[in-house]
């Protein structure tokens, strides 16, 4: 039996997990669950699959939820409930599905708990690589990514050893501005922005892919999951989205894993690795796809790709500074206060004009992160 916890229920990934879950069955259940603010589906969630406890960070419906959800499981309320529910309810697997460094404390709880973390908060590594990877070798926790690229790169590396590795090829969509121009793009609306061609996300992380700030992300992410420096990750559109990445290895061959954009493919894996089961993800006819195209990304129109290798380079506090202007950056956008070419030049700003700390603390880490959003905000 497979006792899970999922951070993060009522998002996109926490869905989409609760399907993979429910899928899979029999041995594999839910016990317990962690929203932010959306009490009444975490209810809903909560009455369908019975966990043991929820947790819920904003305070102000806890009492509602509580209430509504008497006598079917316990109810922990505030900031730290998602930790509590995680150091108190007995699980063997936490998926970490909470966006942005909301999920950072939640997520480093998981790791010294010496959990299987399924990690799809790429922010927690972003920010706080530097503390978690050598937490989970400390206390056996194993990470196995639930971002589609890097699923797919840890199933490639299968095929040989780490030392064999030339480099990661991660592919990018190109977001709906693959083909607009900078000028353009500057100017693009809310609307235009969440219209993702390929992939079916949350709000955050579909603009994060209009900008290429997600890719930025998962380049730093690459770095601290599978111990390689950034000039051995390489990013290459792939409008399709069908081969989600590859790895180049020492004697030119060249593994990929290939699936339909379907984040139910990389969740399962996580949960059932490292077997698979067969489970209700989209299937493949590459017959149907014919063409597939790939290209290499243009620096001028996507400077945020840029920003990423920086931040990969640098470590420390840039890895905090450049989710946290960016996280602030997206807000703003999201409000109509900033235009959208502004996200990324801001973004450039906030770590052109930061005191870099090597080795930080955690605390630290949530200064820089404070820092760079209290810098975006003024900006304006
Ligand atoms: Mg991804």
């Amino acid at each position: 039996m497979t006792r899970i916890v999922i951070l993060g229920s009522t998002g996109s990934i926490g869905t989409s997990t609760v399907q993979v879950a429910r899928e899979l069955g029999g041995d594999y259940r839910v016990v317990g669950l962690s929203a932010n603010r959306s009490w009444c589906e975490l209810a809903e969630q909560a009455e369908l699959l019975r966990p043991e406890a929820v947790a819920l960070a904003d305070a102000e419906h806890g009492q509602r939820l509580s209430q509504r959800l008497a006598g079917v499981c316990s109810v922990k309320v505030g900031p730290t409930a998602a930790k509590e529910l995680i150091e108190q309810v007995e699980c063997d697997f936490v998926l970490a599905g909470i966006v942005g460094v909301a999920g950072l404390r939640a997520t480093l709880a998981a790791v010294a708990a010496g959990k299987r973390v399924g990690l799809a908060n790429k922010e927690a590594l972003v920010v706080g690589g530097s503390l978690l990877m050598p937490l989970a070798g400390e206390n056996g926790a194993v990470l196995l990514p639930v971002d589609s690229e890097h699923s797919a790169v840890f199933q490639a590396l299968l095929a040989g050893k780490p030392q064999e590795i030339e480099r990661i090829c991660l592919t990018a969509s190109g977001g709906p501005f693959r083909t607009w121009s900078r000028r353009r793009m500057a100017e693009a609306t809310l609307e235009q922005a969440m219209a993702h061609p390929t992939w079916q996300m949350g709000p955050k992380i579909t603009i994060d892919s209009a900008t290429m700030m997600n890719k930025a992300l998962e380049i730093v992410e690459a770095c601290w999951l599978f111990d390689v420096p950034p000039r051995k990750v390489e990013v290459v559109i792939h409008p399709e989205s069908i081969v989600h990445s590859m790895v180049n290895f020492c004697d030119g061959s060249v593994i990929a894993q290939l699936g339909c954009p379907d984040m139910r493919t990389p969740i399962q894996y996580a949960l059932t690795y490292p077997d698979r089961r067969c489970g209700c993800s989209q299937r493949l006819e590459i017959s149907k796809i014919g063409v597939m195209h790939f290209e290499r990304p243009d620096y001028e129109r996507f400077p945020a790709l840029r920003l990423g290798y920086e931040t990969a380079e640098s470590g420390g506090t840039a890895g905090a500074v450049l989710n946290g202007a960016n996280e602030a950056a997206v807000e703003l956008f999201r409000g109509g206060k900033i235009r959208f070419g502004q996200i990324t030049e801001l973004v450039g700003a906030a770590l052109s004009g930061h005191d870099l700390t090597t080795g930080p603390t955690l605390e630290q880490l949530f200064e820089a992160d404070g820092w760079a959003r209290e810098y975006v905000r003024s900006a304006l």
